[in-house]
């Protein structure tokens, strides 16, 4: 029989999120083509808006956070830079623990030592 799952909660939808947007991080292209930056850029931009949030201030605030910094889809560093800084600035708002970005590549590619 079906085991029954609930809906997800914001705090899955979140974590499931940022695994998967790391998860694209970690295979970004070093050079990527005109034709990738502009796809991710689309991407991130569409994600943000149909992110789905209940309309809260909070998220209102992390909208614009993201549309006055704009992703780095330069490349794989720039992009991935980006991302975390991104991340640490909603982490900010929900007034979570900062991450420190150095540790990135550990925690979303290539795994601790
Ligand atoms: P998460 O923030 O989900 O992080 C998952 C894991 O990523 C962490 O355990 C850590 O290992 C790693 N990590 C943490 N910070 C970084 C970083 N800076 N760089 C790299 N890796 C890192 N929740 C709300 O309540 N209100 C909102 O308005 C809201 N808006 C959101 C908007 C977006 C676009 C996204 C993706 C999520 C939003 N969330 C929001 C969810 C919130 O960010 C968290 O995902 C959720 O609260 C669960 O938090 P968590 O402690 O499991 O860690």
């Amino acid at each position: 029989t079906y085991r029954k799952v609930p809906p997800p909660t914001k705090e899955v939808i979140g974590r499931s999120s940022w695994t998967l947007l790391h998860a694209i991080g970690a295979k970004y292209p070093e050079a990527p083509t005109q034709i990738q930056q502009d796809e991710m850029s689309r991407f991130m931009a569409l994600f943000m808006r149909v992110y789905p949030m209940d309309d809260s201030s909070t998220f209102n605030e992390i909208q614009k956070a993201f549309k006055e910094t704009r992703p780095n889809v330069s490349s794989y560093k720039g992009f991935n830079s980006w991302l975390c800084n991104f991340h640490n600035k909603v982490n900010e708002r929900l007034k979570k623990e900062k991450f420190d970005t150095t540790f990135w590549e550990d925690r979303w590619a290539n795994g601790w030592e």
